[in-house]
């Protein structure tokens, strides 16, 4: 991820490094360069457009241009906004309610919600020693609930048992009751998904969040996905509203923009990234090593 981006807005960068003076017009032009290099990224136009605004606002003054390294001011005004965009550092997911905590994961079919349930899942049982149990809320795939039982069954943690013929909201109800009675900390329900968002989708998850009260809803998102991924958090978002984050794919080689996109589109913390599809492929998320990657 971001290889691309990086290679460009470091050539771009360096040039300004490079020199001695700068003038207003070399920021300028240095300023367009980077929003081609940030909208071919596949970075949202209202998130380049705010981004570079700021960045010009920042480095156009006279206390910049006539410092003694300015092209070093730059890269690093660069460097602060592109960690401003991408968020606050290490988000953790917030289990600061009565217990059972409900955590609704969100997002489309194969965004990654399942495994990254178990992987949530895991790292809660193993790093806070919290009593987990997930519940599949997928009635439509028919594989879906028995994939959920074999990565619960992976990593430890308690899957509710499988019941046919309910319906989503049934499966919220009964595992909310079971966390109850069970002495969980923590219940994860792990949402279906569609291959695109409609009106019935949105619907199921209004009702989910209504019958459960979710102290989280977390919004799983395939970084590879670019524009589609920052639509989709919109309207997940308007919807449903969404407390988090959580990108996977991070390992893929993908442009990068969703990930750039999304917290800055939605204001909503991206709390964690998947970076493969092992168990423990689960990271924080820290905007200040990415910006750093990305700047090399
Ligand atoms: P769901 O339909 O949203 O529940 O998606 P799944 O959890 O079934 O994931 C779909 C596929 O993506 C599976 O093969 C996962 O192993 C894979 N996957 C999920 N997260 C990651 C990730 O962070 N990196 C990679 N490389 N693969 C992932």
């Amino acid at each position: 991820m971001f290889e691309s981006l990086q290679e460009r807005l470091g050539s771009i960068l360096n040039g300004l490094t490079g020199r001695g003076a700068l003038s207003e017009a070399d920021v300028s032009a240095a300023l367009r360069e980077v929003r081609r290099a940030l909208l071919e990224a596949d970075v949202a136009l209202e998130v380049v457009r705010s981004f570079t605004d700021k960045v010009r606002e920042k480095a156009v003054g006279a206390a910049v241009l006539k410092s003694i390294k300015p092209g070093q001011m730059v890269v690093k005004i660069v460097h602060d906004e592109l960690v401003a965009m991408l968020g606050e550092e290490g988000v953790a997911i917030d289990l600061n309610a009565p217990a059972p905590v409900v955590l609704m994961m969100v997002g489309l079919q194969g965004s990654g919600k399942t495994t990254t349930s178990a992987k949530i899942a895991r790292r809660l049982t193993e790093r806070q020693g919290k009593k987990v149990l997930m519940a599949s809320l997928d009635t439509r795939r028919p594989a879906a609930q028995e994939q959920l039982r074999q990565l619960g069954e992976q990593v430890k943690v308690a899957t509710l048992p499988i019941v046919a013929g309910q319906s989503p909201v049934d499966i919220a109800r009964r595992a909310v009751q079971a966390g109850k009675l069970g002495g969980h900390d923590v219940v994860i329900l792990d949402t279906a998904g569609r291959t695109h968002i409609d009106e019935p989708l949105m619907v199921e998850m209004a009702d989910i969040k209504k019958m459960s009260a979710p102290h989280e809803i977390l919004l799983v998102a395939d970084s590879l996905t670019g524009q589609d991924a920052v639509n989709l958090a919109k309207s997940f978002d308007e919807r449903v509203g969404i407390t988090g984050l959580v990108l996977t794919r991070m390992d893929g080689d993908g442009r990068g923009g969703a990930a750039l996109s999304m917290r800055a589109v939605t204001g909503k913390p991206i709390k964690l990234i998947g970076t493969g599809e092992k168990m423990d492929a689960l990271e924080e998320f820290y905007p200040k090593r990415i910006a750093d990657r990305i700047l090399g």
